[in-house]
Formats: structure tokens, sequence, C-alpha cells
């Protein structure tokens, strides 16, 4: 897969809009302001394939990206405590949807801020996959924030948190220093294969 050749699809504001799963799926999934856009764009080398804002809540869509081959899914981020009811059924609406739709699903990269305990909607995210048994890694995000110690000590914290099993890739990320993002590219390949 040559990262170079991926290219925006399309943008979906709800889960009965998506096509037949065909390609197979690499799906992101965390937090409102985890930094997901910052990643995705930061895997890419492109500047601003997703949108990164400063104010989280942005509308919920789930985006399509494709490259090589191999579909990226960029979901909603969820949990914003700021943003309306009809706004929050929407994100339940699109993520749900998505999950039980019969997709190609590869991997999801589920991604949680390295800087706190994982909230308890990052918790049932992960719960979730894991009872779901669907291929799956984490991302912690933001890593520039921590030094090298405190990145190791919230490594091992949020493993045990998480309750994470021993084979799931658990990949120390930061966007603004390119920190994990070969790490990230190889499980993704090797996930897509
Ligand atoms: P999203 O809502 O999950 O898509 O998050 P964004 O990518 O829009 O990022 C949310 C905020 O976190 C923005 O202000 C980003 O500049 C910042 N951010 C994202 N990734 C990083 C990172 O690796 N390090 C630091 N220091 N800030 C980041």
């Amino acid at each position: 897969m040559n990262i170079n050749n991926v290219a925006f699809e399309k943008s979906f504001g709800t889960s009965l809009q998506l096509p037949t799963s065909t390609l197979p799926e690499i799906a992101f999934a965390g937090r409102s302001n985890v930094g997901k856009s910052s990643l995705l764009n930061k895997l890419f080398n492109r500047k601003s394939l997703a949108k990164v804002s400063q104010t989280p809540g942005k509308t919920a869509t789930i985006n399509f990206f494709s490259c090589d081959g191999v579909r990226f899914v960029d979901l909603p981020g969820y949990g914003y405590a700021k943003v309306a009811k009809s706004e929050k059924g929407r994100w339940s609406e699109l993520i749900e949807g998505y999950f039980n739709q019969d997709r190609n699903l590869a991997l999801v990269v589920s991604l949680v801020d390295i800087r706190h305990p994982a909230s308890s909607l990052d918790e049932n995210m992960i719960e979730f996959l894991q009872e779901a048994e669907l291929p799956f890694a984490v991302v912690l995000t933001k890593a520039d924030k921590l030094s090298r110690q405190q990145q190791m000590k919230q490594k091992a914290a949020l493993k045990k948190q998480l309750k994470l099993h021993a084979d799931v890739p658990l990949v120390v990320c930061s966007s603004e220093k390119g920190t994990g993002i070969d790490e990230l590219r190889t499980v993704i390949k090797n996930a897509a294969r």
C-alpha cells in the first residue's frame, strides 16, 4: 500500500447511506478531540485530508477514504459533552449502525488520550471490540505531552485499565512529533493484507 495514493471518497450522515462493504476496511474510533483527524493526516502525510478543529463536537459523519484497495473509515468522535441530544443520537446511530452492518473489517484503530485514564465511553468501545472479537489496535495519542517515563507508565496503566489482551497492538503516537506513526502503518499494513 502506497500512502500517497489515498483519496477522499465520501461523507455519510446516516449509516443507511453506507455502501455495501467490498474493500477491507480500517476504521478509526475515539472520543471527540482525541486527535483522530491529526493522526489520519499524519499517517497519510497530508495537511488536511481529515479536518482538524480547535472546537470539538463537529457534525457527526462517517468519512470514507480509499488507498490501494483498502478503505479507511473515519468514524464520528464520541463523547463531546456540549453537543445537543439530537446530535448524540446521530452519533450513536452512525457508530452502532456501522458496527451492526456485516462489514469487511480488517482492523479497528481505537484512539485513547495517553494523558488520562480512559473514559467510560472508551472502556465501552474497547469492551465491545474485545467481546465481538473484532480485530483491533489501540493508539495512545498526544504522547509528546508526556515525558518518555510518563508515557511508559501511562501505557502500562491504560493496558491494565482496558484489560487489553496480550496480542492487541498498543501503539504510543504523537502526530505532532511523528512518534509511533511508522509502527502504526506496519500494524495497518499487516491487518489489510
Ligand atoms: P479529533 O477531534 O479527534 O479529530 O482531534 P483533532 O485531530 O482535531 O485534534 C484535536 C486537538 O488536539 C487539536 O487542537 C490538535 O492540534 C491537538 N492534537 C492532535 N494530535 C496531537 C498530538 O499528537 N500532540 C499534541 N500536542 N496535540 C495534538
